[in-house]
């Protein structure tokens, strides 16, 4: 492990050509402090830990200082936002300070909240604190639940005025991924005619990202390409469905080619169970409801088929494209057939999956809280909790007959030698804690009066969201009614 000046600094991303990004400098913020930092981060690209509660910290978060070996770059990109074009698009107030290689992977080191870039259009190129905490929060505890997502070194609080709804703080978020190229790179380079910019961008992403596809017999390597982004998307979503996390703002510049979740807005993991819930309070059409998240993954890839077809032919892409629902809902079924405690081949689930889904609507049941209390059903008290608290006791009961009968051509049955096996796979799967937005908030309020404890607690806590924890019991329990209703403000 090496401290801030013995990383092994590199600029991978500089050796393409020089329209796709343009040299910054981060504007510095006033006197830092460190909020919260992730040793599990660090330890990613080789930074000790001892190095987060380092002075160089905090002058690098705040964009005071720059290594010297540093170029630091804003990034061209455009893309679709909610269906519609925008050319205009590219890193406003982020800045990738420089990439580090280490245990033969390379990691970006992006600032974000660090001053104005070409990009900025009218905003003002900062972060404030309330969005910089939940994306530390939020990227930390995904990784945690092992959701493919961009990671979070450390948030960092400053005294310079930031002026949203009402004047808050300047914050800035140190992000950190092994690529920060979205579908919207390539939109760029494709829908303004710039062929060998295009392919170029493509062979760079395949070399750094997608190499085993340069080893395989292929009719087109950019259609391979496509049908391996496909498919880490896919994945992705039935990830996204299957721990209730609903993302708010799949705008096709926040896709990431490599199947990370990517940029954190408004965000919610669900309480109640509500398919058609909405996040973000700007999306009036439920657009990015949380039901629609695999139908809108499947539209932004084809644009970024339609972005590649310069490169690739329509007819295989489109075949690609055609094969979606079918890898989504296999990822999918698995994901939930564990969530049940059930084995073997998912497909003869769904009916059960879907059963279970429709009572919990019904019931409107709270999703992670539910899963995770199912595990223990065979216990008497539980069963009588989970039907006290459902509104509607016949669904409940109708459900649990089927359930019973599940587990049964299972080979399973309940109050049986079955249970203890059955809950410790199913507690692998259905975390105990998730960031719930009342949670984030509580620790947000406390951050903004200079107390930065509630969000290292919570940090902590949501490192482990399998594990039982129980002196942190009330942090898994159902969310005040107060909690449910939370209005996330999109001016980050
Ligand atoms: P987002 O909604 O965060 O995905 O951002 C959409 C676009 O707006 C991106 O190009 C951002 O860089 C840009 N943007 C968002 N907030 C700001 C800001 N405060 N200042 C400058 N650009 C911003
Ligand atoms: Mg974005």
């Amino acid at each position: 492990m090496n401290n801030w000046l013995e990383l092994n600094y590199v600029q991978t991303f500089q050796q393409l050509p020089n329209s796709l990004y343009s040299p910054v400098t981060p504007q510095a913020l006033s006197n830092p402090k460190l909020v919260a930092a992730s040793p599990a981060c660090a330890a990613l690209f080789g930074l000790d830990e001892a190095s987060l509660n380092d002075d160089v910290t905090l002058k690098i978060l705040s964009g005071q200082s720059l290594l010297s070996n540093w170029q630091p770059i804003a990034m061209k990109y455009t893309g679709h936002q909610f269906g519609y074009y925008n050319p205009d698009l590219g890193d406003g107030r982020g800045v990738l300070l420089s990439q580090v290689a280490f245990n033969h992977k390379t990691w970006d080191l992006h600032l974000k909240g660090a001053g104005l870039t070409p990009y900025s259009r009218q905003g003002d190129g900062r972060a404030v604190l309330r969005s910089s905490i939940r994306e530390f929060l939020c990227s930390e505890a995904l990784a945690a639940l092992n959701v493919p997502t961009t990671r979070a070194l450390c948030v960092v609080d400053t005294d310079t005025p930031v002026y949203r709804e009402q004047a808050e703080t300047g914050a800035t978020v140190l992000r950190v991924s092994q690529s920060h190229i979205r579908f919207g790179h390539f939109e760029f380079c494709s829908f303004t005619q710039q062929t060998n910019l295009l392919k170029t961008l493509c062979d760079h992403v395949i070399a750094h990202h997608f190499n085993e596809l340069l080893n395989k017999d292929s009719h087109n390597i950019y259609v391979d390409f496509f049908q391996a982004v496909l498919t880490r998307t896919a994945h992705l979503m039935a990830h996204w469905q299957s721990i209730g996390f609903a993302h708010g703002v799949m705008n096709t510049d926040n896709m990431s080619i490599i199947g990370d979740t990517f940029d954190f807005g408004p965000f919610a993991f669900l309480d109640d169970y509500d398919p058609s819930f909405i996040c973000n309070h700007s999306d009036h059409q439920g657009r990015y409801a949380f039901n629609q998240q695999p139908n809108i993954a499947n539209w932004n890839l084809a644009v970024l088929a339609q972005a590649l077809l310069p490169l690739a032919d329509k007819e295989s892409l489109v075949n690609i494209l055609e094969d979606y629902p079918s890898i989504f809902e296999q990822s999918y079924f698995e994901k939930m057939t564990q969530k049940l405690g059930l084995t073997g081949d998912a497909k003869t689930h769904q009916s059960i999956i879907e059963n279970t889904l429709s009572m919990m609507k019904t019931c409107r049941l709270d999703f992670s809280y539910f899963f995770r209390q199912l595990a223990n059903i065979h216990q008497p008290e539980t069963h009588k909790h989970l039907r006290d608290l459902c509104l509607d006791i016949t669904a409940f009961d109708n459900w649990f007959t089927a359930y019973k009968a599940a587990l049964k051509q299972n080979q399973q049955a309940l109050n049986s030698e079955h249970d203890d096996a059955r809950k410790t796979r199913m507690n692998q799967v259905n975390p105990k804690y998730i960031l719930r937005n009342y949670l984030a908030q509580n620790a947000i309020t406390a951050a903004q009066n200079g107390d930065y404890s509630e969000v290292q607690k919570l940090f902590t806590i949501l490192q482990k969201p399998f594990d039982e924890q129980t002196e942190f019991n009330h942090y898994a329990n159902l969310p005040p009614e107060w909690g449910k209703t939370l209005e996330i403000s999109c001016s980050s």
